[in-house]
């Protein structure tokens, strides 16, 4: 009889000490990849974080924005801090989003943006993740909603997170 308690115990200590290392292990966010498959633009020190906000960009990758500010590269977490140094009068050139299918960056005129999808955004309560293939953010909007937009309407959405 002993000995049946004592087992029982031990299988409810072993179920809390799981339970506890689950719920502390952070989850991967969607937005990240690994630091082989990032594309780091910027030079320097700092050029794993974002230039206006200072956020990891291969952490939040997926959303990542890049643009050419008096000839040097400028890369952003998000649309919504591209938005934000757009809004500081700045003049950029050649801007660009990371494609969520093949992690390379695209122009943004060839971006097909999901706008509001059930995956979280970065910056923002309402993502917008990009694709150069219409049948990718087809698929993408199948499995987790949102709104097929081209960059501006993509632009258009982030302009609001600043109203
Ligand atoms: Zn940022």
């Amino acid at each position: 009889m002993i000995k049946f308690i004592g087992s029982s115990l031990l299988v409810l200590l072993l179920s809390g000490c799981g339970l506890e290392k689950s719920a502390s292990v952070p989850q991967k966010a969607f937005q990240t990849v690994t630091e082989q498959e990032a594309i780091l633009l910027q030079d320097g020190k700092e050029k794993r974080y974002c230039s206006r906000c200072g956020m990891d960009l291969v952490r939040f990758y997926k959303t990542n924005h890049a643009a050419e500010q008096d000839g040097k590269a400028v890369q952003y977490c998000s649309i919504h801090c591209l938005e934000e140094h757009l809004g500081q009068g700045v003049t950029l050139k050649n801007p660009k989003v990371v494609d969520v299918s093949t992690l390379k960056f695209i122009s943004i005129a060839d971006a097909f943006y999901i706008v509001g999808s059930s995956k979280r955004g970065t910056m923002t309560r309402v993502s917008k993740y990009a694709f150069s293939n219409l049948e990718d953010a087809k698929k993408f909007q199948k499995l987790y909603g949102g709104e097929i937009m081209d960059f501006n309407g993509a632009h258009e959405k982030a302009k609001e997170d600043f109203r």
